[in-house]
């Protein structure tokens, strides 16, 4: 068990109470214990600014919590405004910080449960209920936003531990026995990738025997697109970065937080290498000199992965050419837009920036920057390997290439499939998935996750690929589908999304901000004012920031125009 380890308490100023006391400092006073704490958290490390997400990280590893205490000792540290340290603090949803400020330190292990559409589809409710009561004190149990483990939900967390279809029973047993840290899954370390050929491709860049040039022309010829959910052919946006002066970054987004979505946890926990090697060639492509991989804090299996990989690959000397870093994110669905995430990985809230300028052109740290999804650098091994043209004929109903489709809802094997670009829903879950689940009739389904809108069953032949669901108010995204049966009520399955997004939303601007608000509210009543969640929709859609405000609506849209008859 981990050793408790108390936050200080606030000093009571000696001139507290006492009116305003003419040589009282002004603002919160440092306290000399908690400074001493922070310094020996963050020993030698250089106190910059972009680091203050994983020095908020440290502490609250630490001590379980983030206490007003030590939020002014490492503002003191890094010579920043307690201001500046709190408002991030305070951004993610993953640090705890003690509002109160009385030092009452919260049981030593936080229960997360998901309460995202799948999960919530699969019993989360019930979880929730329930685990306080078998807990008791020696757990706090809080709902959490979507964990990517659709395919075996509910799921939950114990600490760092990941939990699939999780019951009262399972999760009380991990608690009693103090079972908080990650189970590694069995996954192809950089030996096996090594003995199967891996990082040959690599090399053949690094000698000269394939040329930048060849390697960008390839990938654009292949069809690949980015697979994060914006659907940007890949070999344009690399030589686009490449028309900016150097110096250059890569950030490689692993934040999927879109519920329904799995795929990128799933390349990672399996064959890491062969992403890790479609970052260095992707970096080796736009002569970046640093290449930040920005990790979803609740992939923590993950984490423990690339922390093992990342070493083993610079000792084999395969990153020579380019300094990877490993970013952890703190819980913010925001910091999956891709400024969002830049803002994040400066050490920011998660606020999308406005463009132009693009972050091509003015990206992390004010630099020409290429970000990509972790699936999209994952072909790209297989493409310049067996040739743009294998890849582009992989697709079906006009599609190019090969896609995970993340599958989960009433099917009867839900997981990741790897699928032709272009397949339907239909053939997907007939194909793929086993057909439906057991007692389930097929009524309708999201098909690029919580933002991607709300089809029904009677529409399922549509390639699943980007642009043929523009016209339904939909798109495929990050090509998550959920699927729903006879058993699922299209009013329950809507407000769970736009509560979702109501949480998620990062509130810098109205539309999104108050839209999402004031459509859960619309929504919890009894009887829902059609027009008037339009007309929210619409003010939504157009007048938002980034695409989280802009999508928001998009399911309760589809569900007045496919299912009306089920709204109340
Ligand atoms: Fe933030 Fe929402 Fe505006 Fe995006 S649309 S910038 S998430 S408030």
């Amino acid at each position: 068990m981990a050793e408790k380890h108390e936050p200080p308490r606030r000093r009571r100023h000696p001139g507290a109470g006492r009116g305003r006391g003419r040589n009282r400092p002004r603002g919160r006073q440092v306290d000399p214990e908690a400074l001493e704490q922070v310094r020996a958290l963050l020993g030698d490390r250089p106190r910059r600014r972009d680091l203050l997400i994983e020095f908020l990280h440290a502490i609250q590893d630490r001590y379980h919590v983030l206490s007003g205490a030590h939020l002014a000792a490492l503002a003191e540290e890094m010579r920043l405004a307690l201001a500046e340290v709190y408002e991030v603090a305070t951004f993610y949803a993953h640090f705890d910080v003690d509002r109160d400020d009385n030092a009452a330190s919260p049981p030593d292990v936080t229960v997360r449960v998901c309460d995202g559409l799948v999960c919530e589809m699969m019993g989360a409710q019930d979880l929730l209920a329930g685990l306080p009561r078998a807990l008791g004190t020696s757990a706090r149990v809080l709902p959490g936003p979507c964990m990517g483990g659709c395919d075996r939900a509910p799921v939950a967390r114990v600490g760092r531990r990941y939990v699939e279809r999780a019951t009262v029973g399972s999760m009380t047993a991990l608690v009693r026995g103090r079972e908080t840290e990650p189970e590694i899954p069995a996954y192809k370390d950089c030996d096996a990738y090594l003995a199967e050929g891996g990082y040959t491709l690599l090399e053949e860049c690094l000698d000269g025997t394939r040329s930048r040039e060849d390697v960008v022309e390839q990938v654009t010829a292949s069809g690949l697109q980015g697979l994060g959910g914006a659907g940007f052919p890949t070999g344009r946006k690399w030589q686009i970065v490449r028309g900016y002066p150097v110096p250059r970054l890569v950030t490689v987004n692993a934040d999927e937080g879109e519920p329904g979505t799995f795929k990128d946890r799933y390349f990672m926990e399996s064959d890491p290498h062969r992403f890790l090697e479609g970052v260095l060639i992707a970096a080796w492509a736009v002569e970046a000199e640093t290449a930040y991989i920005y990790l979803r804090d609740e992939y923590a299996e993950v984490r423990e992965i690339l922390s093992r990989e990342l070493p083993r690959l610079r000792d084999a000397g395969m990153a020579a050419h380019v300094e990877l870093v490993l970013r952890r994110g703190a819980g913010a669905y925001i910091c999956g837009e891709e400024s969002a995430m830049i803002e994040s990985i400066e050490g920011k809230r998660g606020l999308p920036r406005h463009r132009p300028p693009y972050v091509a052109e003015t990206g992390l740290f004010g630099r020409p920057t290429l970000v990509q999804n972790v699936e999209t650098l994952y072909w790209v091994r297989d493409i310049l390997e067996k040739g743009p043209e294998w890849f582009a004929a992989q697709g079906h109903n006009g599609g190019a290439g090969l896609h995970a489709y993340s599958v989960s809802g009433r099917v009867a094997r839900p997981g990741v499939k790897i699928a032709p670009a272009g397949i339907t829903a239909r053939e997907l879950i007939d194909e793929h998935c086993g057909g439906m689940a057991p007692g389930h009739r097929f009524k309708g389904y999201l098909p690029g996750g919580a933002s991607g809108g709300l089809l029904p069953a009677s529409m399922a032949d549509i390639p699943l690929k980007f642009g043929p669901l523009d016209d339904q108010g939909c798109f495929v995204g990050s090509h998550g589908m959920v699927v729903l049966s006879d058993r699922d009520e299209v009013r329950a399955v809507v407000r769970n999304l736009m509560r979702f997004f109501k949480h998620e939303s990062c509130g810098q601007c109205t539309p999104c901000r108050v839209g999402t608000e004031k459509a859960v509210a619309l929504m919890e009543r009894p009887s829902w004012d059609g027009p008037l969640l339009e007309a929210l929709g619409a003010a939504m859609a157009d007048a938002s920031i980034c695409g989280l405000g802009q999508a928001a609506p998009n399911s309760v849209r589809c569900a007045y125009r496919y299912f009306r008859e089920e709204l109340p």
